[in-house]
This record gives structure tokens, sequence and C-alpha cells, in this order.
């Protein structure tokens, strides 16, 4: 299993980049172990969403 660092380099590259289903279940396992790493995804995605939004680069319809 992935460290907390590793979790988060893998969260800031996903802003980046499409992670792989390898990269993208390890991360998910750890964060549903890891209180600390769950927490700082969500923050995490949070921002993201919200500076897509604020740029205009929504590319997802929901
Ligand atoms: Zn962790």
């Amino acid at each position: 299993m992935m460290n907390c660092k590793e979790a988060n380099q893998l969260m800031s590259q996903e802003l980046d980049r499409k992670l792989t289903w390898r990269e993208l279940a390890a991360l998910k396992f750890h964060v549903t172990l890891c209180d600390g790493c769950a927490n700082a995804r969500k923050q995490v995605s949070f921002i993201h969403h919200a500076c897509k939004h604020a740029f205009g680069l929504e590319d997802e319809k929901k």
C-alpha cells in the first residue's frame, strides 16, 4: 500500500494528468483507509473544481 507522501503526490498529479486506473485504484484505496488523505483529497478536488469553473474549463456535463 502506498504511503501518505505518495498519495499526496498522486493527488497533485491528478490535477495535471489523467491517472492510470492502477494509480487511481491505489489512491482510492489509500483514502478509504486514511482520514488525513481523505480530507486532503476533498479539499484538493474542491479547489480543482472551483478553478476549472472559474476559468471556464469545466468539460463534464452534469
Ligand atoms: Zn494517507
